[in-house]
């Protein structure tokens, strides 16, 4: 499923969200390729086979180096939220939520609260989305789970 930006998001003249593109690294660029194809993955170490997120070079259980990543669902419970009143970044409409997600593998993601009047509450079950910005990249969006 593809978002669209609701009202209160700051949109372009494309229609699209301007977001500033997040910082990717010979360590998180995996992640991201992956995001910009609406997949969200996590990391696992080849050593063990634990999941991490975010990533990282090495395993902190093993300490092994090798790792692959492993696509999930994005099913989980929101662990925690707050709401954004001041962002520091110009480019958000405030106020705007931040949550964080617990997936059901146990790793945990932070991303913004999908756009609306959800009540949102901790522990409520949550899906995590994607919504494509202006500049040809994607980021996660934390959305209630439909049953
Ligand atoms: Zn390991």
């Amino acid at each position: 499923m593809s978002l669209q930006p609701t009202s209160s998001q700051n949109s372009t003249r494309s229609g699209l969200p301007r977001r500033p593109k997040p910082p990717s690294t010979q360590d998180t660029a995996f992640f991201w390729e992956q995001a910009n194809r609406h997949q969200l993955v996590i990391q696992r170490c080849c050593g063990c086979s634990t999941l991490r997120h975010p990533p990282m070079p090495v395993c902190p259980r093993c300490h092994s180096f090798d790792w692959d990543f492993v696509p999930s669902p994005g099913k989980g419970v929101l662990f925690s939220f707050t709401t954004v009143h001041a962002p520091l970044v110009e480019s958000f409409d405030r106020p705007y939520g931040v949550g964080i997600v617990e997936l059901d593998e146990k790793t945990r993601l932070v991303a913004v609260l999908q756009d609306g009047p959800t009540p949102w509450r901790i522990g409520m079950r949550v899906k995590v989305d994607f919504f494509d910005c202006e500049g040809g990249f994607a980021l996660p969006v934390i959305c209630p789970e439909v049953a």
